[in-house]
């Protein structure tokens, strides 16, 4: 008998159609909470999705093709999940996307889109759904960084600054929220194998002209002590503990789980 700690919980979890997001949400809706997909994808393929998602776990899940770029887009998102079910007790703000350039040649559009996806979404969505959570006084809200969030690779410069921003964000609400039933972490994996990691294999395999496998050890895991990715149901359990009664009084962290990468 599986244990619903989060039944009657909705669960709002940005990015969620495809990776760790959709992971997070598998995870979530495991432990019993109604879930708000978002991201973007092919039509047919996000309602099979959301489908089967809600057949397996016996839970509602909706789906909301909101921009993360768009703050207005972001306010009607939450509001609409306000209005279906009460509140968004658990917030994962996890949308996310990557460029690598030296930043001399960084482009512009590909830094403010990152600035505004990886961080600033993180804003509008936390604006828009805590005061549904301060007035039944609980909630969660978990963002989800990146060891990047706390240490730096060069030519990452936009995501970097986005994730460490995360991070001071994510302390100050929860500095704000500490009173009530509420808190707020950021979970800093190191490499997940996603396809926002296999587009980046794909490139370095070009630019440096090397194999896949050359690629996977020499680069990515050369800075992972442990020597694997992370796998995206280790951040799901993450999120659900976070979620539960256990975690009541963790706040305000930015928990590495990254094999030990920042411990260097
Ligand atoms: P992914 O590319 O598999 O998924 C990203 C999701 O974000 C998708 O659902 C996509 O549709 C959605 N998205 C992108 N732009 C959007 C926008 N403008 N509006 C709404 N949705 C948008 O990536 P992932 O690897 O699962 O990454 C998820 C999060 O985890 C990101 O914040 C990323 O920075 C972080 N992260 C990833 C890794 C990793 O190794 N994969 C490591 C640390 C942190």
């Amino acid at each position: 008998m599986e244990n619903k700690i989060l039944k009657e919980r909705t669960a709002l979890i940005t990015g969620s159609t495809s990776g760790i997001g959709l992971g997070i949400a598998h995870s979530l809706a495991n432990s019993g909470a109604n879930i708000v997909l978002n991201g973007f994808g092919n039509p047919d393929e996000i309602e099979t999705l959301r489908s089967t998602m809600a057949d397996r776990y016996k839970v509602d899940v909706i789906y909301s093709d909101a921009n993360m770029l768009n703050s207005d887009e972001i306010a009607s998102m939450v509001s609409h999940a306000i209005d279906k079910f009460g509140a968004v007790d658990i917030l994962v703000n996890n949308a996310g996307i990557q460029y690598v350039s030296a930043i001399e040649d960084f482009p512009n559009d590909k830094w403010q889109d990152i600035i505004n996806i990886n961080l600033v979404s993180n804003f509008h969505t936390i604006k828009a759904a805590l005061p549904a959570m301060k007035k039944q006084n609980w909630g969660r809200i978990i963002n989800l960084v990146s060891a990047h969030g706390l240490v730096a690779s060069p030519f990452k410069s936009a995501y970097t600054a986005a994730k460490h921003g995360v991070v001071g964000l994510t302390k100050t609400v929860a500095l704000e929220i500490a009173e009530q039933q509420i808190t707020c972490n950021a979970i800093c994996p190191g490499y997940v194998r996603t396809p926002l990691v296999e587009g980046q294999i794909e490139s370095q395999m070009k630019v440096h002209n090397m194999s896949r496998e050359q690629v996977i050890n020499d680069i990515f895991l050369a800075a992972q002590p442990n020597k694997r990715f992370v796998e995206v149901e280790e951040l799901g359990q993450i999120a659900v503990f976070l979620c539960s009664p256990s975690a009541n009084s963790i706040n305000g962290i930015s928990l590495p789980v990254e094999g030990g990468w920042t411990a260097r």
